[in-house]
């Protein structure tokens, strides 16, 4: 059996990325689309084979509780519409796949796990990083200490934000501007390749004076992060200057590794240096392409069918919630903030 899935908002992530990885899964189908532009939606089912039937509305949504084609919903509307959504698809009993950022706020992703956990169903944070094969061989490289024990890590996600009008740019759509948006990269993959919490944040916040896209957002964050092993982590993300999404992990016992670009949807390379005598050797090992989004759906789809907890549920983006607030609260106080441990379900790394 392939699980069902409902798309809800078809923007540019789920038109462009997500659509076209079902093709290549194995335990996914797409059966139904939500959507506020009937007549967008009625081309894109033709084009997928879905049912007119299937589409429905963001305000006759809840309706899908009487539709068994649908096993799960994938929210990919902006980031202050998921709690809404995957509260009210949990109550409508199905399984939810929820785009990152989670939410706003960490206080809505307490409710968007409650609402979940009350109802019996699953809730998957879409962390496409985490089932991308050279992400998950820098995770191993780093937990198996290859090349020793991982000691800093400096990662970067950058780009130059478009037009002011957009909705990423709206703090109450978007909740935040770089930091949510392609700095939780950075936050998400260090813990991921770390396999553990950071106990301390710093940071600081800067916007351009009179750049008009930052008149909500912000547009730079620099941040660091301690954590109980010892590691450190140095991390950059903005929304005006040019694309660079990279990281490079510094071990211990004369070797270092990364990826770049390491956050892209296709195309990423990892690359190790290790001393070998005298001389410094270079490896990047040529891993073949796979569809990260196919992966993910692949993966909440057999969670789905084994009962099964993903492996980014939704504690994980509790977490970068949890994170990215005492970020903010560092760079608005000026002073570091520490953070407490917090009970990480068993399938939680
Ligand atoms: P988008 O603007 O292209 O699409 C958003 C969709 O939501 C559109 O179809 C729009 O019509 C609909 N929508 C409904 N109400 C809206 C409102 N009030 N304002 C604006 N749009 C509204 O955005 P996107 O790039 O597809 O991002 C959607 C989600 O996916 C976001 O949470 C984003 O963070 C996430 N995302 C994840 C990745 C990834 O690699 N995992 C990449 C891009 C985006």
């Amino acid at each position: 059996k392939r699980i069902g899935f409902a798309i809800v908002g078809l923007g540019d992530l789920a038109l462009n990325q997500i659509m076209p990885a079902f093709g290549s899964s194995k335990y996914a189908k797409p059966v139904a689309l939500v959507s506020g532009h009937p007549d967008k939606a009625q081309k894109v089912a033709a084009q997928y084979g879905i049912a007119p039937k299937n589409i429905y509305s963001y305000q006759n949504f809840d309706q899908i509780k009487n539709n068994p084609d649908i096993d799960a919903v994938y929210i990919v509307l902006p980031n202050s519409m998921h709690e809404e959504f995957t509260i009210r698809a949990a109550k409508a009993g199905k399984h939810v796949l929820c785009e990152k950022p989670m939410a706003n706020s960490a206080e809505q992703a307490r409710r968007m796990i409650k609402a979940c956990k009350d109802a019996g169903k699953k809730l998957m944070i879409a962390y496409r990083i985490q089932y991308e094969p050279h992400n998950r061989l820098a995770m191993k490289w780093a937990r198996d200490k290859h090349f020793g024990r991982v000691k800093i890590i400096e990662l970067a996600n950058t780009q130059n934000a478009g037009a002011p009008g957009q909705w990423r740019l709206k703090k109450a759509l978007a909740g935040g501007g770089s930091l949510p948006d392609i700095g939780l990269y950075c936050l998400n993959t260090s813990r991921f390749i770390l396999g553990e919490e950071p106990e301390m944040v710093m940071a600081t916040v800067y916007s351009t004076p009179g750049d008009p896209r930052f008149k909500e957002v912000e547009e730079s964050v620099l941040w660091q992060m301690h954590f109980p092993s010892g590691a450190l982590v140095n991390a950059t993300t903005s929304y005006g200057t040019h694309k660079s999404r990279r990281y490079r992990c510094y071990a211990d016992n004369g070797g270092w590794f990364g990826l770049d670009p390491a956050f892209d949807y296709q195309r990423l390379q990892i690359e190790a240096s290790q001393a070998q005598g005298n001389l410094e050797v270079k490896q990047s090992p040529d891993m073949g392409e796979k569809d990260q989004f196919t992966l993910e759906l692949d993966h909440m789809a057999q969670c789905i069918l084994e009962n099964k907890t993903p492996y980014t549920p939704g504690e994980e983006g509790l977490q970068d919630h949890i994170i990215m607030e005492a970020i903010y609260e560092s760079a608005r106080t000026g002073k570091p903030v520490k953070l407490n441990k917090i009970d990480k379900p068993d399938a939680f790394r």
